[in-house]
């Protein structure tokens, strides 16, 4: 069915201006002043409203099993919690670890999602070791369309490349155009502080931002970095969190390395002093990297405001209370994760653009065109344009509410931005076309969404 959305204020990156939007056919074919609805067409009147590209968030973790457990989300709660919140499209972490096949994993992760996810997503292949099969498996992988790695420099054995893994995949990912998403956290380092701090009986999760501390991912993302400066890769720092990391960047993207950043929400709303609170209410503020130092929030606003850290996913791994408490004795067996997928938006919007920290172009920007561009989904997805996917988010910046687990479709049993009171959200998201969500509530079709699949862009 047709949809014409009339008189909203259309943002994209770059442009700015109130016109209608004519949808047909899953894409927008026409952009323009009081264009005609005939017959049939869905009217959605837009007066007073924002219509932004639907947002990307570019690290997702939906389908995974990590330390002895699963994370709570099946793609049919995640994908709901993400397009009430405005995004349209994720790209899931497929991760299987060293001891499994990345080829049955990669299948694996693929059914999970498909007929499940009411949204569009891809992944970012993880590759967690590099074998006699690992070549000939990507490359098929990549041929499938999924055109991005994640490589993980931290989780000793589990999910962790040495650095002659790390080499090989950036040596593979050059030749075949792929850009290497990395977790950026000196292994080695980060067993050795969990033994100290354990042996010294320091076991509770305010231990957990001690033992990787903000050196530790600097370092990792320093290597990170001088590997691509010598296979020439394209690379992104995925959850940058510090100022330390944040310079090692820079300093490598000054001398023309390919390397590109992403920070993600928890980071740039919480710090450390959360999971210093007692007990299973500091085990629900651990992720890796860990929450900071409250100083490098301002360090990381600015970067987004100019740029220099590319888009703000948010790293959404839910895991509930009974699922943290496996930590109890030792900070280091918390299952790492701090859920956002369905709040990204509204809290960007808030704290980004409603406090003066960022600009609106810079917004969809970080939180859609960029991730777009960089993962090969532009101009389909991450702009408003004649030919594009028509994900459209019509949003209300009037609209006032707080955050809470009791009102969230996540499926977990808290929030950790708990009580945030949000300025704006989204009254209409559509995907490809069809209303998938009207003032908070999905009333759109389950199982909508495809797999998106994508060209290597690296060369
Ligand atoms: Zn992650």
């Amino acid at each position: 069915m047709a949809l014409l959305i009339r008189n909203g204020e259309i943002v994209t990156v770059g442009s700015r201006a109130r016109a209608d939007i004519f949808v047909e056919n899953e894409t927008v074919t026409r952009i323009g002043k009081n264009l005609e609805a005939s017959a049939g067409v869905e009217v959605i009147d837009a007066t007073g409203k924002l219509v932004f590209p639907g947002f990307i968030d570019p690290h997702v973790h939906i389908y995974l099993p990590f330390m002895s457990t699963f994370a709570k989300d099946t793609h049919e709660t995640a994908s709901i919690a993400a397009l009430i919140g405005g995004t349209t499209t994720y790209i899931e972490m497929c991760c299987p670890s060293r001891k499994d096949d990345a080829l049955a994993g990669y299948e694996l992760w693929k059914a999970k999602a498909e007929g499940h996810s009411a949204c569009d997503y891809a992944f970012h292949m993880s590759v967690t070791k590099f074998v006699e099969e690992t070549e000939a498996q990507l490359r098929q992988i990549v041929a499938d369309g999924t055109a991005s790695f994640k490589i993980f420099l931290a989780y000793k054995n589990f999910f962790g490349v040495d650095d002659g893994e790390m080499y090989q995949t950036l040596e593979l990912a050059k030749r075949l155009g792929v850009i290497v998403t990395a977790h950026c956290e000196d292994a080695e380092l980060v067993a050795r502080l969990q033994q100290k701090l354990l042996a010294e009986g320091k076991t509770g999760p305010e231990w957990h931002e001690p033992s990787r501390p903000e050196s530790v991912e600097a370092e990792g993302t320093g290597r990170f970095a001088t590997f691509l400066e010598n296979t020439g890769a394209a690379g992104y720092v995925v959850h940058l969190s510090c100022e330390k990391a944040l310079h090692a960047a820079l300093a490598a993207k000054s001398r023309g390395v390919r390397i590109h950043v992403e920070s993600v929400l928890p980071h740039l709303l919480l710090d450390k002093t959360f999971a210093e609170r007692p007990g299973v209410e500091g085990m629900k503020h651990v992720m890796s990297p860990p929450l900071r130092a409250k100083k490098n929030q301002a360090v990381l606003w600015n970067g987004l405001a100019t740029g220099a850290i590319d888009t703000v996913g948010t790293d959404h791994c839910p895991f509930d209370t009974e699922q943290k408490l496996l930590g109890k004795d030792s900070f280091a067996n918390i299952p790492n994760g701090i859920p956002g997928i369905e709040d990204r938006v509204n809290l960007l919007y808030t704290f980004g653009v409603k406090r003066g920290q960022l600009d609106l172009d810079r917004f969809v920007d970080a939180a859609s065109t960029r991730a777009a561009k960089l993962f090969g989904l532009f101009p389909r997805k991450g702009t408003i344009a004649v030919g594009s996917d028509a994900d459209l988010v019509i949003f209300d910046p009037e609209y006032r509410g707080v955050i809470s687990a009791k009102s969230q479709h996540v499926n977990n049993d808290y929030n950790a931005f708990e009580g945030m009171e949000i300025e704006g959200r989204p009254s209409v998201v559509t995907v490809r076309g069809k209303v998938q969500v009207r003032d908070g509530k999905f009333i759109g079709e389950r199982g909508r969404g495809r797999f998106l699949k994508r060209e290597p862009s690296h060369f």
